[in-house]
């Protein structure tokens, strides 16, 4: 039997229908939920720790984190008290508040190679801004990104086609991920006008399996940008804060010259961030970077807050744990009903992809069924842990999953 649709219950199809008269297409983007397979809603009412409800009531275990930003859970406490007391002093004021500085203090104490940190409001800002500055210290323009990874939405790096002229893109090169022959091709390519590299710390494409690095790639990839003057930027808009407390490339031992920070950083509040080191200081500082809610402290006051509750609670080691009791949860089901998956990517961030499954069939017809049994996760896009995920959740999860597991057995046969 499949799920039945949410839309059943129609608070959330009489919004998409009144939002599709008044924004186009109802909804663009990421959080489109035409995107996502039948009976998944567009429309959320509330969040609470792990758990979030659509507009018709329904209540899930969310394992999309709002797409990476709930890295503690939904309204956590301590946060939004911050959020709260700054909020009554003023948020967006005639310049930053006290709070930018101790922010900026804490990122530079922590993130391994950071000398400095600027703020931002979403993670288009701060990939571009690393490109902006990477451009202003070399005086050159080729840029190197891996192909089919995904920085953000402004024409130099989204997804779609459409407003994209050539030049938004010419002076981009691609190469492959852990391919370092690929990078070397692109590196030739650019010449002497090489700007800079921008690669995420491990890959994790829309739909494909993630790869972690290949510590050889990312130590060629340093040592590329020391030899030719380029800068090395690090996509941490993803991952930050969920593999590393001081940089997801730490345990390579590679640093950047910069990084692009956001999502997770402040715990659903809006804030992104670049971090860079003294030689980029003076590049940075030439910038024209800014925006009328860049310096916002409220977003600024949550953030030291996640910090502070992150570093208390070991977060890290937390997400590993209950990411590697989903993982091994998830494989055991997947063997005891005879389904062939891949598991890619870190714990604390997996992906789970069907075999035989080129149309994303199996694993939409599995995250229907997770659906409609209280479990929210995606057929494509990896998913996430947060601190509010404990064994009980993960356990609740696997209950769910394991009975669409069966269903998927039963529609498509084992294999
Ligand atoms: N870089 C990466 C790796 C991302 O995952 C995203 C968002 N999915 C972005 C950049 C862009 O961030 P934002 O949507 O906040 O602009």
């Amino acid at each position: 039997m499949d799920p039945a649709p949410s839309d059943s219950d129609d608070t959330d199809r009489r919004l998409r229908e009144r939002a599709l008269r008044v924004t186009p297409g109802g909804m663009t983007g990421h959080l489109n939920a035409a995107l996502l397979p039948g009976g998944y809603p567009q429309f959320f009412t509330d969040g609470d720790g792990c758990r979030v409800r659509d507009a018709n009531g329904r209540e899930y275990i969310d394992f999309m984190c709002s797409w990476g930003p709930v890295l503690l859970g939904h309204r956590h406490p301590e946060v939004e008290a911050a959020a709260d007391t700054q909020r009554r002093l003023g948020d967006c004021l005639n310049g930053p508040t006290p709070r930018f500085v101790e922010l900026a203090e804490r990122l530079v104490d922590r993130i391994a190679h950071a000398d400095w940190a600027m703020f931002q409001k979403n993670g288009t800002d701060a990939t571009t801004l690393c490109l902006t500055i990477a451009r202003a210290a070399t005086g050159r323009r080729k840029v190197l990104v891996a192909r089919g990874a995904y920085h953000g939405s402004a024409p130099w790096c989204t997804p779609s086609p459409a407003g994209v002229v050539a030049e938004d893109r010419v002076h981009l090169l691609p190469f492959r991920y852990n391919d370092v022959a690929s990078v070397d091709a692109a590196a030739a390519a650019a010449g002497d006008d090489l700007a800079g590299v921008m690669v995420s710390p491990f890959r994790h494409d829309y739909g494909v399996d993630q790869e972690l690095p290949d510590p050889a790639f990312a130590r060629h990839l340093r040592r590329l940008c020391n030899s030719r003057g380029a800068v090395l930027m690090l996509d941490e808009v993803r991952t930050g804060f969920r593999l590393h407390d001081a940089g997801s490339w730490e345990p390579l031992g590679v640093r950047p010259d910069l990084a692009a920070w956001s999502k997770a950083i402040a715990n659903g509040h809006a804030l992104a961030a670049v971090t860079g080191t003294d030689s980029l200081r003076d590049a940075a500082t030439r910038v024209f970077a800014t925006g009328s809610f860049w310096a916002g402290g409220v977003a600024m006051a949550a953030a030291l807050a996640t910090i502070e509750v992150a570093d208390r609670s070991g977060l890290v080691p937390h997400l590993e744990r209950v990411g590697r009791r989903f993982r091994d949860g998830i494989a055991g089901q997947a063997a005891s009903h005879g389904v062939a998956v891949r598991q890619s990517g870190p714990v604390q961030m997996p992906l789970m992809l069907f075999a035989d499954d080129p149309g994303f069939e199996k694993g939409s017809f599995f995250c229907q069924h997770a659906l409609a049994r209280g479990v929210y996760l995606h057929p494509r896009h990896n998913v996430f842990l947060s601190l509010a995920h404990g064994e009980a959740e993960i356990d609740l999860a696997l209950a769910a999953t394991d009975e669409a597991f069966a269903a998927v057995a039963q529609r498509f046969g084992r294999g």
